[in-house]
Parts: structure tokens; sequence; C-alpha cells
């Protein structure tokens, strides 16, 4: 940690104690400091203060937010290497990708400070002439969320900033594995004046101590969470109890989609961006290729030269574009689907070499078929699979065929043919010769089994208002 000039952004660092958590680099297994465990009474604790806060942070104007807000945006790009390096040490992305993190997470906070000022209600014709009716937009009250390790600065910005911005609380629980990103990123947020009960971290190593308290308390009056659909499901029906807002931003499997009439080095520059960023290990990542007949040769030759391309290893180092995998039984799971992919036909073309430690070389797979199981499961890896497919009608089905509904993506130039394919696709999020999707201006978020809610955007704050109709009576309209 001597590499981190602002040593306030890791305050939250203890002593190693029997309640301590230890963070550990997933690069070099070193174990890089811990941090406090809180207690489900220490958790009622926080829960208790959110709620004594709640009613004079929701007075605040939306004008003084924004300006906080805009205090803790500042602060992040100020010290965007020191959060950057530590994202990298915890987490194990190149730094490079780790900087255009922090600076993805802090314009959540630069867009949601402009979102606080803009949370406009409406006035509705009335239907009887002693009648006007109107209607104002209002904090939920505290929320809650749980977030992954993937992106662990931009999941806590991403629904910390809307939350504040409309005038609620936020209590967040970062992953386990990478706590000290989101710790950092708070302790901005407090030096930044937004007081200490309005935003807060708890953690646990046992998550579900956290969850529970939050699904079951009826302070807490919006949970969002990030991770797996079986969690998701999970927290949905436990919120059910107290008929929480819920949004859900869960797995995916991302079909990548590359038609006869493709630009096929676009459509290669898009498969590597898509597929290898943060080492495959995101829910929007192109989990499964489906590339036309005519091309599928073409495309396989050009891709496989780009992957060799790639440097694994160790994300400080210079040069390096693919980090370690988060841990070992993420690492065995993908290993797994390789091996039984290959043992139903599938041919290794890149990637055959094994690596010591948590990481994974990337592998391009042929000879796919759409039934394996490595199409069917979401990867989490720099794993490619792909598959040939001769009609549209075909893989429309193809496309389509899973319970996941988060982002996929496909390469065409005719214009017919992309308009038929973006509105049959049963996704949240289609990118159209583009492989990266993702900014604060646009709705981030799934259908089906990836969840519902989005994320950013105009739609992002409402996640966390109620709209409250006011029908003014007994008017006298001589
Ligand atoms: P991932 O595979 O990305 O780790 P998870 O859904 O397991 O996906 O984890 C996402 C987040 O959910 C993490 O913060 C994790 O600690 C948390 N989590 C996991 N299990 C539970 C649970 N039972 N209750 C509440 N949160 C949980």
């Amino acid at each position: 940690m001597d590499l981190i000039k602002n040593k306030s952004l890791l305050s939250c660092l203890c002593e190693p104690s029997d309640s301590s958590i230890n963070v550990t680099n997933p690069a070099t297994g070193e174990v890089l400091g811990c941090i406090p465990s809180q207690s489900e009474q220490q958790v009622f604790e926080a829960l208790d203060q959110a709620q004594a806060a709640q009613k004079s942070w929701a007075k605040t104007t939306a004008k003084e937010r924004s300006a906080m807000l805009r205090r803790w945006f500042n602060l992040m790009i100020e010290n965007q290497d020191d959060l950057a390096r530590i994202m990298t040490l915890e987490q194990g992305k190149p730094l490079a990708e780790a900087r255009g993190e922090v600076a993805y997470g802090a314009s959540f906070i630069d867009w949601f400070a402009e979102e606080a000022k803009r949370t406009y209600g409406n006035t509705i014709p009335s239907h009887t002439e002693d009648r006007r009716l109107m209607t104002i937009k209002q904090p939920v009250g505290v929320a809650a969320a749980i977030t992954p390790w993937n992106f662990p600065i931009a999941m806590i910005t991403r629904k910390a900033a809307p939350a504040l911005a409309a005038g609620c609380c936020f209590i967040g629980k970062p992953a386990a594995q990478t706590p000290l990103s989101a710790y950092a990123v708070v302790e901005l947020a407090w030096q930044a004046g937004i007081p200490r009960e309005v935003i807060q971290l708890v953690v646990n190593p046992s998550a579900r101590i956290i969850g529970d308290a939050f699904c079951n308390s009826d302070i807490v009056r919006k949970l969002s969470f990030t991770g797996s659909t079986q969690i998701g499901r999970m927290l949905t029906a436990q919120c059910a109890h107290t008929v929480k807002r819920v949004s859900m931003e869960l797995g995916g499997n991302a079909p990548f989609v590359v038609f006869d009439d493709a630009d096929i080095d676009a459509a290669v520059k898009g498969a590597i961006v898509s597929k290898f960023r943060n080492a495959g290990q995101t829910c929007v990542c192109a989990n499964r290729f489906y590339v036309h007949d005519a091309v599928y040769d073409q495309f396989v030759d050009r891709f496989v030269s780009a992957v060799s391309q790639l440097k694994t290893g160790n994300g400080l180092e210079e040069g390096i574009t693919i980090g370690p995998m988060i841990d070992q039984a993420s690492k065995t799971n993908i290993q797994s689907l390789v091996e039984q992919a290959v043992s139903q036909g599938a041919r290794v073309v890149a990637g055959e070499q094994q690596r010591e430690g948590l990481f994974v070389e990337p592998v391009v797979l042929v000879d796919v078929d759409h039934s394996m199981d490595i199409v069917q499961e979401e990867i989490f890896g720099p794993i490619a699979p792909v598959i040939r497919f001769s009609s549209d009608d075909e893989l429309i089905t193809m496309a389509n065929d899973t319970i996941y509904g988060l982002a996929a993506y496909f390469y065409s130039r005719d214009i017919n043919r992309i308009w038929k394919v973006a509105e049959a696709l049963e996704y949240g999020m289609v990118g159209i010769n583009e492989g990266l999707v993702s900014t604060e201006l646009a709705p981030f978020g799934g259908v089906k089994q990836s969840g519902f809610g989005r994320e950013g955007a105009k739609e992002g704050i409402d996640e966390y208002l109620e709209i409250k109709y006011l029908c003014f009576g007994g008017l006298d309209n001589d």
C-alpha cells in the first residue's frame, strides 16, 4: 500500500483481529490489509443512524445536494491514480482499466449532481372545475445497496449518487473481496461534506447477515442489488415481506453476433473489448459468439490473431491487458467449462497454455454447439466460444434461448436487418456495431432473469423517488 499517496483513502484499515477481514491481492496472494467486520448489531445501529438522518437530508435543497455531489466528483478525479491503484491491488484488473473505472464511477456522480435539480413533477388538467391536480416527487427513504467485486467503485457510485441526489440516505454493502475501493470513495464523499450518517458502508464476511438485516428492516425502503441471478432471486423474495422498492441488476449471457455483411475488422475489435474487459468478469461481457457460416473462418482467424496480442499478468505491470480471476473457485469453474466443452467436441484454437496462480490465458473455442454448457452458462472469464449459424431466424432463436436478457451485440451493415434483429432481441441493451455500451448517459439494465430497474440516465434517479399525487379540492372558480 506504499504506492498510495493520499493515505486518508485507506483510513478504513485496522489491526488484524478475530473480527477483521483480510483483503487479498488476487495477482500475488499477498494480504493487503484488514478492515473491521460489522456485527448484525452494528448493522442495525447503522440503519438507525441512517433513519435519524433521513428527514434532514431529504429537506436539503436539490441545489445543496448537487453542490456536495459535485465536490465528491472533483475529489474522485483528483484522486484517480490512487483509487485506481487500490482497485488493481484488491481486484486485479489492469491499471489502465482501473483508471477507466474510476472515471466511469465518477461520471455517475457528475450526472446525478445535475439530475438532482430536475426531479420534476407534473400538473394535470383537472376532471372537475373545483379541483386542481399535480404530482411531486419525493425520496423513497433510506436506500440500501449490495454490490459485487467486479466493478468495486462504479457499482457503488451508480447506486449511491442517484440515491443521494434524490434525497435518500444510503447504506451499502460492498463485496468482502473488494471493500477498500468502496471505502476509499465513501471517504471522499465524507470529505466532500456529505454527512457520515447519510452515506455509510457495512461489511461482514457472511454476506447473509447484512442481506437479512437490509431485507427484513422496515427502515430500508429501497434495495438495489447487483450480482448473481441466484442471490437476486433470494433477495427479491426476502424484500417482499416489507414490500420494498427493489432494483435488480443480475447475471447475463450476452450473445455477440457477426452477420455475413459485417465489417469483420470492426467486429473483431468489438469482440476483444466486449469479451476481455476485466478478464471477462463482467455481466455484459460477450459470453457466446455466433458467426455466420460465410465469414466464420475469416472472423476466427483475425480474432485469434487479436487474442494473441493480449497479455496476461499482474495488472500493476506495464502492458498487461488481462488480470487474474478473482478467486480459485472462479478459475476452477472456468477451467471445467472449457474441459467439458472440449469433451463434447469443441476445439481450443488459442490459449492452450496453463498458468500458475489465479491467471487464465484467453481461450478461443471453435466447433462449439449452442447446446453446450459453456454457451448456456455465464462464463465470467476470458473464454470465447464461437458457434456457426446460417440464417437470421435460427440466430434470433438461439440468441434469445436463455433465461437472461441483459446485453447483446451484433455486427451488420444492412439497415433492414439491423432494425429487425435489434427489435427481436430480448435484451435490455443492444450494441449495434459496438462492443461497449456502458455510459452514465444511457439506461443500464436487463429484462427476463437479468433483473429490472435501470441505472444511470434520466431514468436512474426515479428508482429512488416516489410520486405523490396532490389533489387540491373545493376551489371556488367564479
Ligand atoms: P458474484 O458471483 O458476483 O460474487 P454474488 O451474487 O454472489 O455474485 O455476489 C454479489 C453481492 O451479493 C456481493 O456483495 C455478495 O457479498 C452479496 N451476497 C452474496 N450472498 C448474499 C446473501 N445471501 N445475502 C446478501 N448478499 C449476498
